[in-house]
């Protein structure tokens, strides 16, 4: 039986999966009191992934980067329902969702029907099924994959006190990045900046000892910016000492080396290997196996490779009454943020509509019953005209207009106390920005994406703690 017991039966059923950008988006900017809202989520925070490749050297804190979904809730005047649970299967014909606990002892499942459904489960890590990379890889996704990478980067140190044997320190010391897209890069900047600033005044010795090496298989890293801040970049990484090694693919990984194929100048193909003591795989997203079970349960869905299938708003193709959004969907948008949380502001206006529209027809429908037992003529030719002002009102209400994004330019922090950034501006015109200039724009720009006020204050305490103490990552 499900514990979920329905609060109000005039109202509809909105089931949100997921507190990530997409469904905060919604969440946050929703007239709450229009429905039964019930958040299913893995987990009971919203975690600002902007600045997640800042934590595993401390330069921000892992708590200053997440909001409790109940600070969410209470800001909504505390309804909303919220399951600490991951949603293990959809029924699209039923309108059902399945949830299984994800912390309890004993386990709980149930069923919550719904009337309308978001999903916003967002992707997961990618391995492109590459042997090895699963078993010894660091990832940088979920709060949980940065604070395992700390804690590793601190056994690094330690360990290394007690390694004599030069090769054997060698390997310990070689940090390796792979995939240089926004994630790859940054947490590359942000590990170097921790060796060049804190490490070179503790273990100087150990600080030019370290190296960290970004592995990327096309010609250039950040292939989404423009060409002068590609070249920005990789010349900044020269600067600060990371080894960059493009053009090079990674095949295989075990405990010890990372097998990679490189093409050189003359286009021919050479296979080398790579000892390494730590290896953090950043290579993008694949599908989450909820998102895939949907999309091999729902005809007009077998085609979907990238994510579910959506229309212009936002609804799932195939589907009644369901809509998704963030990195689980696949439109013509990157898989960002930005674009996430600009759809989850849309569905939060869209459901505000449909929630007007619902209560305009429990109205009507009251008026009609009452218009039918009425017997005074001027009552019957007032309730008639409020029928025909509530029917005018309710047609307008369902006009809703397509998802549009507006691309604000991309953004990526480099080392250095140096970013790069593409600015878009009108008529999508691309205007580029480096340097230290793009670095306090940088700081601006993510502050003010922190999503609520505590956030922006931890984090510009942390930015404040780290500038004037250094960063700190000793074992709590
Ligand atoms: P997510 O934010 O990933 O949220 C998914 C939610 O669903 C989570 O709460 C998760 O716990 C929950 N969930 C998953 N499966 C289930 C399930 N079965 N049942 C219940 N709940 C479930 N984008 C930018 O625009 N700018 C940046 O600077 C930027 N930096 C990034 C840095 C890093 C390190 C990473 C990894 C990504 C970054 N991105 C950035 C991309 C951005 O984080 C994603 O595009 C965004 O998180 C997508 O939002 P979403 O809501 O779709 O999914
Ligand atoms: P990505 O998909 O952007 O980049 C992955 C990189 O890994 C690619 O350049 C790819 O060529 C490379 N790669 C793949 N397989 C490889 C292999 N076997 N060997 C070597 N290189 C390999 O992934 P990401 O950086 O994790 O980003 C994921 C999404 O999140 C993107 O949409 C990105 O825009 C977004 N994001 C944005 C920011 C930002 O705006 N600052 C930061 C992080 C992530």
């Amino acid at each position: 039986a499900s514990a979920f017991q329905i609060p109000d039966s005039q109202k509809k059923t909105l089931v949100i999966v997921g507190s990530g950008w997409g469904s905060t988006g919604v969440l946050q900017n929703i007239d709450a009191s229009k429905y039964n809202i019930v958040l299913v989520s893995q987990r009971d925070f919203f975690l600002f992934t902007p600045l997640l490749p800042s934590t595993p050297v401390g330069t921000v804190e892992h708590r200053s980067i997440i909001e409790p979904v109940h600070n969410i809730i209470k800001k909504q005047g505390g309804k909303i329902k919220f399951y600490e649970a991951e949603a293990t299967a959809v029924n699209t014909t039923d309108k059902t969702v399945s949830i299984k606990s994800v912390n309890l002892a004993k386990p709980q499942e149930f069923d919550i029907k719904y009337d309308y459904l978001v999903m916003g489960v967002g992707a997961q890590v990618t391995t492109f099924g590459i042997p090895g990379v699963a078993e010894h890889a660091y990832f940088l996704k979920e709060l949980e994959d940065s604070k395992k990478l700390r804690a590793r980067i601190t056994s690094v140190i330690e360990e290394a006190q007690f390694i004599t044997d030069a090769a054997a320190r060698k390997k310990l010391l070689n940090f390796v990045v792979v995939g240089g897209g926004p994630t790859g890069v940054e947490f590359a900047a942000e590990l170097q900046d921790f060796i060049n600033e804190d490490l070179s005044k503790t273990y100087p010795e150990l600080a030019k000892e370290i190296k960290v090496s970004l592995v990327e298989a096309l010609p250039n890293v950040l292939n989404m910016f423009g060409k002068q801040n590609i070249k920005y970049t990789q010349d900044t990484f020269r600067d600060i000492k990371i080894d960059l090694l493009t053009k090079t693919m990674v095949k295989n990984v075990t405990a010890d080396k990372i097998d990679a194929v490189r093409v050189l100048d003359n286009g021919e193909k050479e296979a080398f290997s790579i000892e390494y003591g730590t290896l953090v795989w950043a290579t993008g997203n694949a599908v989450r196996p909820l998102t895939k079970s949907i999309m091999a349960s729902v005809e007009a869905q077998k085609e979907a490779r990238r994510g579910l299938i959506v229309n212009d708003f936002l609804a799932v193709e195939g589907t009644q009454d369901m809509w998704a959004l963030g990195d689980c969907s696949a439109t013509k948008y990157a898989p960002t943020a930005q674009v996430a949380l600009q759809e989850g502001k849309y569905l939060a206006s869209v459901f505000s509509q449909l929630g007007q529209v619902n209560a305009l027809e429990v109205e009507l429908k009251n008026l009609e019953a009452s218009l039918k037992t009425e017997n005074d003529t001027e009552k019957i030719s007032g309730l008639k005209g409020e029928i025909e002002s509530k029917t005018r009102t309710l047609e307008k209400n369902k006009l809703v207009t397509p998802f549009e994004y507006n691309h604000q330019g991309a953004m990526a922090y480099i080392g250095n106390e140096r970013a790069v950034f593409d600015l878009a501006l009108y008529a999508k015109k691309i205007y580029p920005l480096s340097g230290r200039t793009a670095f306090v724009i940088w700081m601006g720009a993510y502050n003010a994406m922190c999503i609520t006020a505590r956030t922006k204050t931890l984090v510009a305490f942390d930015w404040l703690k780290t500038r004037t103490f250094g960063r700190d990552i000793t074992r709590e």
